[in-house]
């Protein structure tokens, strides 16, 4: 076996570039070998993903059904009861998700939203399962509250690159974002973030979104890949697709950056053939989410991931097994 390729975050353009260009059996090979030195091949991690707020966000996010000033017609719901969010969380334990992902469509937590927040960490960590949640940005403040509370994960992807990113979102910038992540990792919560590709980006963009992620003080825990949906009356709805090999190299190149973390095949699935989502495994993806839904998208049924799997012989990852070697 070869030696552990080493955890750098001390990644340059030219060589993620390199990386990212190679003729794509190396890059497929290279990526399936640093996969190899950390993590069971054939274990995929479950998870699942429950909009607890949905819809009426004030930000632009270009991609976005939810986002109050995108022409699509998503209204404005509250913040879910408690109850409801442990009684699905328990549903999706017995669909075989390890961890459990909520959702809220704000620019931020308020104050009165916070006991409630707390409430549901609680009860989803009694179930067994681990925590994630994704409410935007956060304070130091609410950040303690939630770590506090047990919180395992928080989400705040930084969607694309710097360079690309004010095509995307103007009512954030890309350095609130940094600055989220790093006050989440600070205070001790594992930090999972990741971006969209095929939002008209170009090639430099999606190795630059990777290469930022990978340069971070310490590699998110998660790293979310999600292929846009394009949604009909957003300003991305009839962005031009992206060529599925691109994707692939997206995967594969966050494989070989962050070598420990579990490479999420997110949004997007259902658009991408079984021989893609094969190709996206071999390539390094290690995680999905489960379930017909994803906050507002559509998501694969169940059972056909669990086809897939079972054509692939992959495995789902155990509770409290992150799949590491
Ligand atoms: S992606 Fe999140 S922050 Fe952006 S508009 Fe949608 S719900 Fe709001």
């Amino acid at each position: 076996m070869l030696d552990a390729a080493p955890i750098r975050t001390d990644w340059t353009r030219e060589e993620a570039d390199a990386l990212y260009n190679q003729p794509f059996m190396d890059l497929l090979f290279q990526a399936q070998s640093v996969h190899r030195q950390h993590f069971d091949p054939n274990q995929v991690q479950k998870s699942k993903l429950l909009s607890i707020k949905t819809g009426g966000c004030p930000e632009d996010c270009a991609y976005c059904s939810q986002s109050a000033r995108n022409g699509a017609k998503l209204s404005a719901a509250k913040l879910i009861e408690v109850e409801r969010v442990i009684a699905e969380a328990r549903k999706a334990k017995a669909g075989g998700a390890t961890r459990y992902c909520m959702g809220a469509a704000w620019r931020s937590p308020k104050e009165r939203d916070m006991d409630a927040l707390e409430a549901m960490i609680h009860g989803v960590k009694e179930l067994g399962m681990e925590t994630c949640m994704t409410l935007g940005m956060l304070e130091e403040d609410q950040v303690f509250r939630l770590r506090d509370a047990g919180l395992d994960y928080y989400n705040h992807n930084i969607d694309t690159s710097e360079r690309y990113y004010k095509e995307i979102i103007t009512t954030r910038t890309f350095a609130d974002r940094i600055d989220t992540l790093n006050r989440v990792r600070e205070a001790g919560i594992k930090v999972c973030a990741g971006g969209i590709v095929g939002m008209g980006e170009q090639q430099m963009d999606r190795i630059d979104m990777l290469l930022a992620l990978a340069t971070l003080e310490a590699h998110p825990d998660s790293v979310p890949v999600n292929m846009l949906i394009p949604i009909p009356d957003t300003p991305l709805a009839d962005v031009a697709k992206l060529d599925p090999i691109e994707f692939v190299r997206t995967i594969a190149l966050a494989r070989i950056l962050m070598p420990k973390s579990h490479v999420r095949l997110s949004a997007g699935r259902t658009d991408m053939t079984d021989e893609l989502q094969a190709m996206c495994f071999f390539a390094g993806a290690n995680s999905i989410f489960v379930g017909d839904t994803l906050l507002t998208a559509d998501n694969p049924e169940e059972d056909s991931d669990q086809a897939l799997f079972d054509r692939l012989g992959i495995q789902a990852m155990a509770v409290g097994c992150d799949g590491s070697r």
